[in-house]
């Protein structure tokens, strides 16, 4: 398995198991068997509402010899109610209590959209905080000083542009900026800005988000996972689409999280860690770049928000 070097040359699966709507009551499972077959990076976060499950699968997973806490690595995420400076510890404490740890191995901000305390998802303009109220820079200065406190080994953020790193930039650069990344919208000019700047980067929703097919079926954009280079590639080497794609993101040299609840995907996706796609492939599956988002950010620019879509992506793709 290929990792992703930190400057402290501490090292992440390049290949790690997300863990969003992975149900309570299926997510147990799901991260003992990931582990049983080899996976040693497990995505998880706060708002995804299942971090006391996969603690206890952790736990057992330790008690059973089946992986050290030093050989997995566990990534997780601040929720955007937990921004203000005094916020950020009790958050993470709260994830480390459910997920039976003593420390992260990254932690990340989850958004740069500041939400105020309670606010479940948006739904009025009070739900909000505006930048000027908590800025990006008072998020990160607390959770530069968790990491002082060993609560977490790296640092990092997600769904960032550009200008928001920046942002950051004038204190520290994240080590990590995890967004958006498949072959629709590959981000190359977000690629390169943080290769610039020494940020690794990680793709979420490798296999376009399946598991949200309203979403996919109202835009009308056809399935990544049946596009036909995917499909015509995949038979070529015998292997399967999602592994073509999960491939894709690791010959760029980006860490990439598929998620599955299912045994047999779970095996399937971590295998293709061994395919290995020619120049000319990697080209032809560039060709099917459309900008397209999965996660397009809309709920946090609707319903009376001070956030705009140019805030969030900046034109980007
Ligand atoms: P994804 O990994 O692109 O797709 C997951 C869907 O693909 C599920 O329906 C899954 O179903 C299916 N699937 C998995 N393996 C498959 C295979 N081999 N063949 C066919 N279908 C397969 O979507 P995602 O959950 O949006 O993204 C992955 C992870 O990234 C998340 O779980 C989360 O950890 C992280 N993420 C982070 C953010 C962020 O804001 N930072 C946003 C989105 C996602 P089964 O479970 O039934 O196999």
């Amino acid at each position: 398995m290929k990792d992703i070097i930190f400057d402290n040359k501490d090292k992440m699966a390049m290949l790690g198991l997300g863990t969003w709507k992975s149900d309570r009551g299926l997510v147990y499972n799901a991260v003992r068997r990931a582990i049983e077959v080899g996976y040693r990076h497990i995505d998880c976060a706060a708002v995804y509402g299942n971090e006391a499950e996969i603690g206890e699968a952790f736990a057992d997973a330790f008690s059973a010899g089946d992986v050290k806490r030093e050989e997995l690595w566990v990534t997780s995420k601040l929720w955007n109610t937990a921004h203000k400076k005094n916020a950020v510890v009790p958050a993470l404490q709260k994830t480390l209590s459910d997920l039976r740890l003593d420390y992260v191995d990254l932690y990340l901000m989850h958004w740069p959209i500041a939400m105020k305390e309670g606010a479940g998802f948006p739904s009025k303009a009070s739900d909000f905080y505006t930048l000027e109220e908590v800025p990006l820079e008072e998020t990160w200065e607390a959770m530069l000083d968790t990491k002082e406190r060993n609560l977490i080994r790296h640092i990092g953020v997600s769904n960032f542009n550009s200008s928001n790193l920046e942002v950051l930039g004038r204190l520290a650069f994240p080590e990590m900026n995890q967004v958006e990344m498949h072959p629709f919208l590959p981000q190359q000019k977000l690629v390169d800005y943080c290769k610039a700047k020494g940020i690794n980067m990680t793709a979420y929703s490798p296999l376009g988000s399946m598991d949200r097919p309203a979403r996919i079926k109202a835009d009308n954009e056809p399935l990544l996972l049946e596009q036909p280079v995917i499909e015509k590639i995949a038979e070529a080497h015998d292997a399967t689409p999602a592994q073509v794609l999960i491939s894709w993101s690791m010959h760029r040299g980006i860490a990439v999280i598929p998620k599955s609840t299912n045994e047999k995907r779970i095996g399937e996706n971590l295998e293709a860690a061994k395919l290995q796609l020619s120049d000319q492939e990697l080209e032809h599956i560039n060709g099917i770049q459309s900008g397209h988002r999965f996660i397009d950010g809309s709920i946090w620019v609707n319903n009376g928000s001070p956030y705009s879509y140019e805030d969030l992506w900046e034109g980007q793709s």
